[in-house]
């Protein structure tokens, strides 16, 4: 392991199965390799569809008296959880960036942001309020009570291997559902130690199991297929999303997903430059530009559009690339092979039809998944970077002209995660901010994630909203209770 935990029983290559920890079928295992080093750090076990099935049974088993719980009993715990997240957050986020990549001070900030989902979750669930509506014939009453929809499935990807989690779990925990979790495998480790924590936090046995494998449509599939399982959420792409609305479509699981995105990030003439440039650094390069809100599309009004380039690339220049444990590193690696690639095609594909590069454009020095921060200038709509996520520190520059222009440019996409501009005129951002088709508008603000806001995108980018009192909706079905004879 790259560095020494204070406490090692973090890391754990088990699943965790009905408050057992578990290996894989006949000892069968898979290895975690570090992005930056392209060493294995840890076997982890390879779970089977059999061990799926028994951790849906005992989340199951455990649903019922979860819910029986008084709710400040079940806030209790998750909010204990919290707790020792934070008190564990340097392990946490060295383990994080061991599997990721992202640099260690990025990753603690994962922590306590991932942790901050329990705590307001924690907070929320004291607070799942029903109704009492005035009937509609005399004699009776109308009551409506909110239960938790039971067995909820997760599937998570690896650019937020702690924060996609307790985005999920938070909530799901706090109302009373359990959980049958399965990390990305390229990043199953900061997983299993939240669930070393929650067993120490003294979760009963069943209401949080993880399920470690190497495949994951089989593992996939009998989560979406399993009736015990009530509810889905997932992140991940677009393509995979539909892949597992049509398989809960068989018992018409509720769902909530978060897809891609293509984030445009508009910056208008009367924007503060420096203001934009410093939310576009953000936005873009957080996490080498593996997130899924990152800005993918930077259209820049003419007026501003060569200052705004040059302001960028020496911003640009100064992101130091490399180990996430080395010493004032901005920018990580790419997570595989496959990221790296489809990085370079952006980027051959947008120099093939036109685009200048202002900084950057070629594979790090460093060799291995670094690809070196980019600028692309001269970018258009028919270019690869416009169409599609590029899930890496890529910025490429368009130039536009009128409001309207970069309202039709930035809504040209089956995504609406989130977006972003910048602007000094309350008129044009009310107007600009009305018009995006977005769950997500960043107004002069790159980077708007928050436990405490709805987070979420429309058209492509998926179903429902994580975060916020909205978040723990999803987890919650309404009962009518129509009361006679009074
Ligand atoms: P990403 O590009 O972030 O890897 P994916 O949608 O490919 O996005 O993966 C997100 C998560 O979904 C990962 O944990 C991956 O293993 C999982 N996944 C991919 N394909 C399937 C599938 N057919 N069924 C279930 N899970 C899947």
């Amino acid at each position: 392991f790259p560095v020494k935990l204070k406490d090692p029983s973090l890391l754990t290559g088990r699943a965790y199965i009905g408050g057992r920890w578990r290996d894989g079928d006949g000892g069968a295992t898979f290895p975690v390799t570090n992005p930056s080093t392209l060493k294995p750090i840890q076997e982890v076990a390879d779970c089977s569809v059999a061990m799926t099935t028994e951790a849906i049974d005992a989340a199951y088993d455990a649903q019922k008296k979860w819910a029986k719980m008084l709710a400040s009993e079940r806030a209790a715990l998750v909010e204990k959880l919290h707790d020792l997240m934070v008190e564990n957050a340097d392990d946490l986020a060295a383990i994080l960036t061991a599997e990721q990549g992202k640099p260690v001070t990025e990753a603690k900030g994962e922590i306590l942001y991932g942790a901050s989902f329990l705590k307001w979750f924690a907070e929320e669930g004291k607070r799942i309020y029903g109704d009492t509506i005035p009937a509609a014939a005399p004699g009776k009453r109308i009551v409506v009570l909110k239960q938790p929809v039971g067995v909820v499935a997760s599937i998570t990807p690896w650019n937020f291997p702690n924060a996609m989690i307790t985005r999920k779990i938070g909530p799901a925990l706090a109302s009373g559902c359990t959980v049958v979790a399965r990390p990305a495998k390229q990043t199953p480790l900061s997983c299993t130690a939240i669930a070393v924590l929650a067993e120490r936090a003294g979760f009963p046995a069943g209401v949080f199991n993880v399920i470690t494998s190497s495949s994951a449509s089989p593992i996939g599939k009998e989560l979406c297929t399993n009736p015990k399982v009530r509810k889905l959420t997932f992140t991940g792409s677009t393509e995979v999303g539909r892949i597992l609305m049509e398989q809960c479509a068989g018992d018409i699981k509720k769902l909530s997903l978060e897809l891609g995105g293509n984030a445009p990030f508009i910056v208008f003439d009367d924007a503060d430059l420096d203001a934009a440039v410093e939310g576009a650094m953000g936005s873009k390069f957080r996490n080498a530009g593996q997130t899924c809100i990152c800005a993918n599309r930077i259209y820049v009004q003419k007026g501003v559009y060569a200052k705004f380039a040059e302001k960028l690339a020496m911003k640009v220049h100064d992101l130091k690339v490399g180990d996430g444990f080395a010493e004032g590193v901005a920018v990580g690696p790419m997570i595989d092979a496959a990221g790296m690639k489809k990085v370079e095609e952006h980027v051959q594909d947008a120099v093939s039809k036109g685009a200048e590069i202002e900084f950057g454009g070629f594979p790090h020095a460093l060799g291995g998944s670094f690809y070196t921060p980019t600028v692309l200038t001269g970018v258009t709509q028919e270019m690869k970077v416009a169409k599609e996520e590029t899930f890496g520190p890529v910025a490429p520059l368009f130039a536009f002209e009128t409001e309207e222009e970069a309202i039709a440019m930035a809504n040209d996409t089956e995504f609406g995660l989130a977006s972003y501009f910048y602007s000094r005129d309350i008129g044009r951002c009310f107007r600009v901010a009305e018009a995006l088709e977005y769950g997500i508008v960043g107004v002069n603000d790159g980077l708007p994630s928050t436990a405490v806001a709805p987070f979420g995108g429309v058209k492509q980018s998926g179903l429902g909203r994580e975060g916020s009192k909205y978040g723990i909706e999803d987890f919650l079905e309404i009962k009518y209770l129509s009361l006679g004879g009074i």
